[in-house]
């Protein structure tokens, strides 16, 4: 029988392998932030969409050793990343793409990872002007 250590372990494992949970809720939200909830690639306002279409996308995979710092990270609508396939994300990115990217990549992270924090924990806000009549 599996200790439940060993089980723990395997899980880990297995969440390493798909890599559910391999960036915090608000890394994810600060580069989104980052790039104002638009597609780095097609450029469409993902405001709007379904949570689920907002994805973000490794510049360089990790399979070519790419990282998952926030330079290599960048907001994409599902369809783009999906798109995107195995292309080098130069051949892919067209029409001012390169250039959105190149800029917004390399932006300092401070005020937008501090905003993610403050939103998630809900922080921002002001009951005394949202809260009554
Ligand atoms: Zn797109």
């Amino acid at each position: 029988m599996k200790s439940a250590a060993n089980k723990a372990k395997n899980d880990r494992k297995r969440g390493q392998y798909q890599r559910k949970n391999w960036i915090s809720k608000t890394r994810r939200l600060s580069i989104y932030l980052r790039d104002g909830f638009q597609c780095m690639y097609c450029g469409s306002d993902l405001r709007r969409v379904d949570p689920a279409n907002i994805t973000l996308d490794h510049l360089t995979y990790q399979c070519d050793e790419g990282s998952d710092e926030n330079s290599n990270l960048v907001t994409a609508c599902r369809s783009c990343n999906s798109a995107r396939g195995s292309k080098p994300w130069r051949e892919y990115a067209t029409g001012g793409a390169i250039e959105r990217i190149v800029r917004q990549r390399t932006r300092g992270m401070v005020k937008f990872t501090a905003m993610a924090r403050a939103i998630i924990r809900g922080e921002t806000g002001d009951p005394r002007l949202e809260g009554g009549c």
